[in-house]
């Protein structure tokens, strides 16, 4: 797929790599995930077309990871689960990409087919993150599970 930048064009963000426990490349899922750092309420956009696979909405929790230091790390995954917003699509190449820490109000829904560029909320604050982000990941299904895989994402 050719994946797009997911702000509109004139959007001012930074890429950032989380270290320690969190670092993105200690999960084969999330390892070549990219934490745009930008303002919150920024839209968020899909990436490329595809259709809508899950949609998490509603939560207006977040917990700093510097809090929960010492936690199981499977207990932290859990928490992130239930508490992060989030829209994750299926492209018609077979890869998915997925749009974390959304705030509460998504406006799309599961089977729903959305064109690149498509709104898919803002940046908010839910699940487990400090400084506003939005964490976008591409991935693969594969028999080993999610694998994160690296994309080049072009400026719209
Ligand atoms: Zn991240």
């Amino acid at each position: 797929m050719e994946y797009r930048v997911p702000f509109r064009e004139g959007v001012v963000y930074r890429e950032a790599k989380p270290t320690g426990q969190f670092a993105h490349e200690n999960f084969p899922e999330a390892r070549y995930a990219i934490d745009f750092v930008v303002d919150l309420d920024t839209e968020v956009l899909a990436a490329a077309e595809g259709k809508v696979f899950s949609v998490q909405r509603g939560s207006t929790t977040h917990f700093r990871p510097q809090d929960l230091i010492g936690m199981d790390i499977e207990e932290i995954k859990k928490l992130a689960n239930k508490h992060t917003n989030y829209v994750c699509i299926e492209h018609p190449d077979g890869t998915f990409t997925e749009y974390l820490h959304l705030g509460p109000d998504v406006p799309v829904s599961e089977g729903q087919d959305v064109e690149s560029g498509k709104p898919l909320g803002y940046t908010g604050q839910s699940g487990v993150m400090s400084e506003s982000h939005l964490h976008f990941n591409a991935f693969k299904l594969t028999e080993g599970g999610i694998r994160s895989i690296p994309v080049n994402l072009c400026e719209k």
